[in-house]
C-alpha cells in the first residue's frame, strides 16, 4: 500500500502575510494522525511558511531548483539553499517552466539530480500538450520526459522521487482528464518503470495534476495508480485544499 500525497503548488501567488495565513489555515484544519500533505511555496516565502508548518505533518516544497550546484548563476536557487530553508520536496519540470522558461528534458533531469544530491525529493512533472494528445503522442511524450531523467540519474534514483502526471491541457484550464484517461497514463508510467525495476514501480507515488477540485478529487484518487494530487488553483484556498486532501 503506497502512502498518498496531496501537494499544493501556490505558483506566483500571494503576499507574505497571505502565504502565512494560508499555511496557518491549513495547519489549523489538520487532524491528529494526518500525513502525506505538502505545499510548494514561492522561494521568498519558504522561510516564513517553514516557521508555521514546522513540527506539523505539512511538508515544505519549492517550485523549482537550479540545474547547477552553485556559482555564477544569477537569479537561480540551488538545492543546497532549498535544503537550508527546510524543503523536503522540489518540483522539477513543471509544464509552466518547460513552456515559459525553456526548461528542457536535459535541464529537468539535471535539476532532478541536483535536488537528490542534497536529499531533496524531486517531484518530476511530466505530461502532454493538447496537440500531442490529439496526435496520439501522449505515451511517446511520457517516454521521452521520463527516460531523460532515468538516463541521467539512473533507475534507482526514482526510488527517492515522486512523479506528477499533469496533462498540460488540464492545468489551470478547468478541464480535467477523466478518471479513466488519467489512470491509463498513470498505469503506463508505472509499467515503464516496472520494465526496469518492479520494486520501485510498486512503491513510487504518482500524483495527478490538472484542475483537481473538491468535486472531482475523490473519483480521481480512487483510481488504482493515482496516489494523490498536485493541486494548483484549488490549493490557494485552505478549505478547498483540505477537502481535496480528505478525498484521498
Ligand atoms: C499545477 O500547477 O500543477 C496544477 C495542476 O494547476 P491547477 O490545479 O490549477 O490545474
Amino acid at each position: 500500500m503506497r502512502q498518498s500525497l496531496v501537494m499544493g503548488n501556490w505558483k506566483m501567488n500571494g503576499s507574505r502575510s497571505e502565504s502565512q495565513a494560508l499555511a496557518q489555515a491549513i495547519v489549523d484544519g489538520l487532524n491528529a494522525g494526518d500525513q502525506g500533505i505538502a505545499v510548494c511555496v514561492p522561494f521568498v516565502y519558504l522561510s516564513d511558511v517553514r516557521g508555521i508548518i514546522e513540527s506539523t505533518p505539512v511538508a515544505l516544497g519549492a517550485q523549482n531548483v537550479a540545474d547547477q550546484e552553485k556559482g555564477a548563476f544569477t537569479g537561480e536557487i540551488s538545492a543546497a539553499m532549498l535544503k537550508d530553508c527546510g524543503c523536503t520536496y522540489a518540483l522539477v519540470g513543471h509544464s509552466e517552466r518547460r513552456t515559459c522558461y525553456g526548461d528542457t528534458d536535459q535541464s529537468v533531469a539535471a535539476r532532478f539530480c541536483q535536488a537528490q544530491k542534497q536529499g531533496i525529493v524531486p517531484v518530476l512533472c511530466i505530461g502532454e500538450t493538447l496537440e500531442e494528445r490529439e496526435q496520439d503522442k501522449t505515451f511517446a511524450v511520457i517516454d521521452e520526459q521520463l527516460n531523460a531523467v532515468i538516463d541521467m540519474a539512473g533507475i534507482e534514483a526514482l526510488a527517492n522521487s515522486v512523479i506528477a502526471y499533469e496533462p498540460v491541457w488540464a492545468i489551470g484550464t478547468g478541464k480535467t482528464a477523466t478518471d479513466e484517461q488519467a489512470q491509463e497514463v498513470h498505469k503506463y508510467i508505472r509499467g515503464l518503470i516496472a520494465e526496469k525495476n518492479q520494486d520501485i514501480a510498486d512503491k513510487i507515488q504518482i500524483l495527478y495534476g490538472g484542475s483537481v477540485k473538491p468535486d472531482n478529487a475523490k473519483a480521481l484518487f480512487a483510481m488504482p495508480d493515482i496516489d494523490g494530487g498536485l493541486i494548483g488553483g484549488a490549493s490557494l484556498d485552505a478549505e478547498s485544499f483540505l477537502s481535496i486532501y480528505r478525498s484521498v
